[in-house]
């Protein structure tokens, strides 16, 4: 991996002002002799990304929604600090000889047209924002092979079974076992699930997250989007890929391999460990934060999760199946319900009525390019929005 002179890994950003960002942000201040930011972005959030921009001094900024841009610009006028806005100023910036990695904190689909550039650029991508994978696995790890790129998982999960297979072949590789700590509604049943609304979906009972991933990993869909996640990561068929139910969040994924033997990667829940583990490796970087202790766990606990109340899973398992355009139709779907839900619009089961609709509908394609995933992405947008305020008007 390339490094400035000085050895200092130069950073850009993407998504500063989320979950993810903050905490990567948290890390480079602990760590300011490896870790320098060039580069920080947010969509609407002027106010942190200016605060962000003050505090760590990047060569620039990128705000994604235009209508913030002055704000920014203004607010940074007295610093040597570049302003753009909108999300092909994204696409540029991480090109730069100045990035050495890119972290993907972007939510969504949004994410994928800067991780694509990054890649061609030749970046060493970390990467949390598993939609680009679960949208365009295919094309993302082919240019990646093209371009000897590696890509550093920063879902912890896949940092898991990352850290699990450091020294391993991958051919010895028998299957991967995701965990999945089932969400605050692990046990329920339907008839529990369908008066939930977004303020109880949204308590998560180990990790603090965005909202559109505490949603998704009370539908069980934050696990089906990293089934698919993981397959294309780690090149793994369909059928190599398990889901475990493990509430207390302590092992964080296995891999077994064709000897029989399981690896494990346990830690409390905390992103900053695998967000840490991206950011510095091959390095393994010291830090002071809490340690796992068997007497505050006593026991783990395993099930098999619930595929018949939470539908999410089994449909993400056959897009994962089926392939081509189906896991981005489901993506896009996916995202419109789920802001739908956090705005009160659609109730909790209806959510994966709506996904499994949407993709009946939009025709399927077996080998899409990159452009047939744009045109399918904003097909399923606007089919699943008519679906929403059809659905609205009809129950209320
Ligand atoms: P957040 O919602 O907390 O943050 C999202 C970030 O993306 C914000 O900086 C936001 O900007 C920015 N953003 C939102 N929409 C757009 C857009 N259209 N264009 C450009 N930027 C945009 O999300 P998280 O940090 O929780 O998650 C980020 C990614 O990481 C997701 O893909 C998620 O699945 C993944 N991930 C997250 C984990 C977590 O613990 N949070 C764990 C594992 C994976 P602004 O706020 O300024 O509007
Ligand atoms: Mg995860």
């Amino acid at each position: 991996m390339k490094n400035d002179s000085q050895g200092m890994k130069r950073l850009a950003i993407l998504g500063s002002t989320g979950s993810i960002g903050t905490q990567a942000l948290d890390v480079v201040a602990a760590n300011p002799q490896l870790f320098e930011v060039e580069i920080l972005s947010a969509h609407g959030n002027s106010e942190l990304l200016i605060e962000q921009a003050q505090r760590f001094k990047p060569n620039a900024v990128v705000i994604t929604d235009d209508s913030k841009y002055l704000d920014v610009k203004q607010a940074l006028s007295s610093l040597p600090i570049k302003v753009f806005s909108g999300a092909a100023a994204l696409s540029e910036v991480v090109q730069w000889d100045t990035v050495d990695m890119v972290l993907g904190a972007i939510v969504g689909f949004a994410g994928l047209p800067s991780i694509i550039a990054a890649i061609e650029a030749k970046k060493t991508i970390a990467l949390a924002n598993k939609e680009t994978l679960v949208v365009a696995g295919d094309i993302v790890m082919q240019k990646a092979i093209e371009n000897r790129v590696s890509i550093i998982p920063v879902d912890s999960e896949h940092s898991a079974i990352f850290q699990c297979l450091v020294g391993e072949n991958l051919d010895n590789i028998e299957k991967v076992i995701l965990t999945a700590s089932g969400g605050p509604f692990l046990g329920k049943k339907p008839n529990f699930l369908v008066n939930v609304k977004a303020s109880h979906a949204l308590q998560h009972p180990n990790w603090t997250m965005g909202a559109k991933i505490t949603i998704d990993s009370a539908t069980l869909m934050n696990k089906g989007l990293e089934m698919i996640e993981a397959k294309w990561l780690f090149g793994l068929r369909n059928e190599q890929i398990d889901v475990v139910i493990h509430p207390q969040s302590i092992i964080h994924s296995l891999v077994q391999f064709t000897d029989g033997s399981l690896k494990a990667q346990l830690g409390l829940p905390d992103m900053k460990l695998p967000i840490q583990y991206a950011m510095g490796f091959p390095k393994r970087l010291n830090n002071d934060y809490k340690r796992f202790s068997f007497k505050e766990y006593t026991s783990f606990t395993f099930d098999q999760p619930d595929y018949k109340t939470f539908r999410n899973l089994a449909l993400a398992r056959e897009a994962m199946e089926k392939g081509g355009n189906l896991p981005c139709i489901m993506n896009a779907a996916n995202e419109i319900v789920v802001h739908a839900f956090l705005q009160n619009r659609v109730d909790f089961l209806e959510m994966s009525e709506i996904i499994e609709n949407i993709m009946a509908r939009i025709p399927f394609m077996e080998h899409p390019t990159l452009d047939d995933y744009f045109l399918t992405d904003k097909e399923a947008r606007v089919l699943t929005t008519e679906y929403v305020k059809k659905s609205q008007l009809s129950i209320h």
